[in-house]
């Protein structure tokens, strides 16, 4: 049977790279074994969700290469819930309780206090007829907590292996609050039912959740999907990420010029079997990734690491990939091609190419007033330029001042572009040409 996986933010953020893991990990379990990958919007928080959000959770994950085949918003879906709830009222496994977030936390301190885990002691499970009458008349309203069997709750975890939680270590989960409104929990197990999905893939911070809506299937009758818990990424100092690291968002990275597959090769391979490498086809990274080696300590990784991955991506990147970002950054005409295959191997980002063009096209001050310079001008080849006309001509200067290494190329570098670095000058002084560069030997800004 083919796999059906979901990714399932909630829409009240942008995505980061943290969140980039459980998208890649269910959209390349589905590629890899032929299955669908579903994008669920979990936006039953009406007050934190916004349709921005999902708009840009949407753009982000097609930027990573991911299309879902199905997308489904949780608001759309509530009188599928009130279904489910009225299921479990009917069984005697969603209770009423009245107690305040206040009474609760004394609740809570007080068996701290005497050494006894803080488990909800179930007291609403106890009152009689009158007395919830008497508390619905004092103005309360209930929220409702889901009975849970008690007793040991297991599975296969794919990543994680087998896996047991004591159902009586845990409190009663509340599954709808006072204003009728649903938690995450209760809805998930719904879609994920009645969407057929086979497979949930999400981070080892769902532990938990997992033994509770293993006993919601149960009880609802419906089919328990397999389990699969990776680690999260954090930070080389051991932080979790946040969706509050504006500079790890997705969007960010985009803007900042990173590509795609530099993004998804650092947030699926780190704390993989695999070595950390740039993967930029997805096929190709899906062959790679198998949950049964993502490792089960936490998924350190470095931000910076993203320069190195991407540089190794970009040096690589034909000109027909890169020509409408370079025509957007006003690298374009005829020349646009042979300057792309002179500055790539130097460049860390696409968007750095830019400032190299500035560098052709001048205007450059140019740095140093060496005598060098003169005899350079001097001996500067007519045109036309093409890909020998470096050599050719830094070895007549060679000849005529008995200079060579550093000593004859930096100077020629300082005054040509003003730095003293960057791509092959054969490459690139072909590209400034004989006009500009003549200037430029001579001192002025051109
Ligand atoms: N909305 C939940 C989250 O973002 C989904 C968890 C799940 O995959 O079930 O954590």
């Amino acid at each position: 049977m083919a796999p059906v996986v979901r990714f399932a933010p909630s829409p009240t953020g942008l995505l980061h790279i943290g969140n980039a893991r459980p998208a890649l990990f269910n959209a390349l379990y589905a590629r890899r074994a032929g299955g669908r990958f579903l994008l669920r919007l979990d936006d039953t928080d009406a007050a934190r969700s916004t349709a921005a959000f999902a708009a840009a959770i949407e753009e982000d994950l097609a930027w990573l290469g991911i299309v879902p085949d199905g997308v489904l918003r949780q608001s759309d879906r509530i009188a599928r819930y009130d279904a489910a709830a009225a299921r479990l009222r009917a069984a005697g496994r969603l209770y009423p309780a009245y107690e305040t977030p206040d009474e609760l936390e004394r609740r809570r301190r007080r068996q701290l206090g005497r050494g006894q885990p803080p488990v909800y002691d179930r007291s609403a499970l106890r009152l009689g007829e009158a007395e919830r009458a008497a508390l619905a008349a004092e103005g309360r309203r209930p929220h409702w907590r889901f009975r849970l069997d008690p007793g040991p709750v297991t599975w296969d975890d794919l990543v994680r292996g087998p896996c047991h939680v004591e159902a009586d270590s845990l409190s009663d989960p509340v599954l709808v609050r006072e204003d009728g409104s649903y938690l995450y929990t209760l809805p998930s197990v719904v879609d994920d039912a009645e969407t057929g999905v086979t497979h949930v893939i999400r981070g080892e911070d769902h532990v938990t959740n997992t033994a509770v809506q293993i006993q919601i299937f149960r009880a609802l009758g419906a089919p328990v999907p397999v389990f699969a818990h990776h680690n999260l990424l954090t930070t080389a100092s051991g932080e979790g990420l946040s969706k509050r690291l504006g500079h790890l968002s997705l969007r960010g990275l985009r803007e900042a010029g990173y590509e795609p597959g530099a993004v998804a090769s650092l947030a699926v391979l780190t704390g993989s079997a695999e070595a950390v490498r740039p993967v930029a086809d997805l096929d190709a990274l899906a062959g790679l990734v198998d949950l049964a080696h993502v490792s089960r300590a936490p998924a350190k990784f470095d931000a910076h690491d993203l320069d190195g991955l991407n540089a190794r991506l970009v040096h690589d990147l034909p000109f027909r990939d890169v020509a409408l970002r370079l025509a957007a950054l006003g690298v374009a005409g005829e020349a646009a091609e042979a300057f792309w295959g002179a500055v790539r191997a130097n460049l860390t980002r696409v968007n750095e190419a830019a400032a190299w063009w500035a560098v052709v096209r001048g205007p450059v001050t140019p740095v140093g007033g060496d005598a060098l310079l003169a005899q350079a001008l001097a001996r500067l080849p007519d045109e036309p330029w093409g890909p020998d006309t470096w050599k050719a001509w830094t070895e007549a200067v060679r000849a005529a001042t008995g200079l060579k290494g550093k000593a004859l190329f930096l100077p020629l570098r300082l005054a040509l572009t003003g730095l003293d670095h960057g791509p092959d000058l054969a490459g690139l002084l072909p590209l400034i040409g004989r006009e500009r560069a003549a200037r430029r030997l001579a001192g002025e800004t051109a």
